[in-house]
């Protein structure tokens, strides 16, 4: 069940980190969202070897925070290619650009093949892994984290800095926010959700905005973020307005099905409910 979604406009307006590069995303089907208390057994280590070394899966370690602004390829003027990985009640998503490939949030643990079969679905794989960013750190979004790492063995991983310490990772995490760009595209934090949460967003093409859970699919539709999983709504709300901001024909969700037409005047029009 893939779509293979190719996005041939041209960016305009919006001069955040034009890329171009191919995501693809990954959706799962177990309880996402609910584990609002970082896991204890996450700890935080310095900032060692980028990669190398292999840790044993039981003494993951979380990255260092950096602080310094993120900017990885420079962006180009073709917007990525996107696939869901839909693994059912949670999406993933690897979007593709020139060859390489970057993946938003991992599923619950064991999704690995899923994606998998996202990046061959863009003829790419775990070599072409150049970047994993992880939107926050529930664990039906980063629960693959581990294992995607060990197979992207050159791939730089990417979250919100106030969600580190209760990710699970094999090589430290880089700390991303307002201002970084990865991959070209843009990252916004929009906490709420989850403390660290944060959004991508390519603005090339028409515009593509993963939401994370800032945002949920519903009816066709856009809605806010699920209550029962959010650890402060007026923050998340306030993330929403933030988001309303930019423009974009495509949404795709942690949860919900993607809205491809008209996205962010449906994001506009719901921040003005708030
Ligand atoms: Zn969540």
């Amino acid at each position: 069940m893939r779509t293979t979604h190719g996005i041939s406009r041209r960016a305009f307006m919006m001069d955040l980190g034009k890329g171009t590069f191919a995501v693809a995303v990954l959706g799962l089907t177990t309880m996402a969202c609910s584990s609002d208390d970082p896991s204890p057994a996450a700890t935080t280590a310095g900032g060692g070897s980028g990669g190398g070394s292999s840790t044993p899966p039981s003494s993951e370690t979380t990255s260092a925070v950096t602080t310094s602004p993120v900017t990885t390829s420079p962006v180009g003027d073709a917007a990525v290619s996107w696939e869901r990985v839909n693994l059912g009640f949670v999406s993933a998503y690897v979007l593709a650009r020139r060859g390489e490939a970057t993946i938003v949030d991992t599923g619950v643990s064991g999704s690995e093949d899923a994606i998998a079969a996202s990046l061959g679905a863009l003829d790419l794989g775990w070599d072409d892994v150049s970047h994993v960013i992880v939107t926050h750190l529930h664990d039906d979004h980063q629960g693959s984290l581990p294992a995607v790492l060990n197979l992207a063995g050159d791939a730089a991983a990417y979250a919100g800095a106030a969600d580190i310490p209760a990710i699970s990772s094999p090589r430290p995490l880089n700390a991303v926010g307002d201002g970084d760009t990865v991959f070209g595209l843009q990252i916004i934090d929009t906490p709420g959700h989850t403390p660290g949460h944060i959004a991508v967003f390519d603005p090339a093409g028409g515009g593509l905005l993963l939401a994370g859970d800032a945002l949920n699919g519903a009816d066709g539709g856009v809605i806010g973020a699920n209550p029962n999983f959010t650890s402060d709504m007026v923050a998340a709300d306030e993330s929403i307005g933030k988001l309303a901001a930019l423009t974009f024909d495509t949404v795709v969700f942690g949860h919900g099905e993607p809205v491809e037409t008209t996205a962010s005047q449906q994001v506009a029009e719901l921040a003005a409910t708030l």
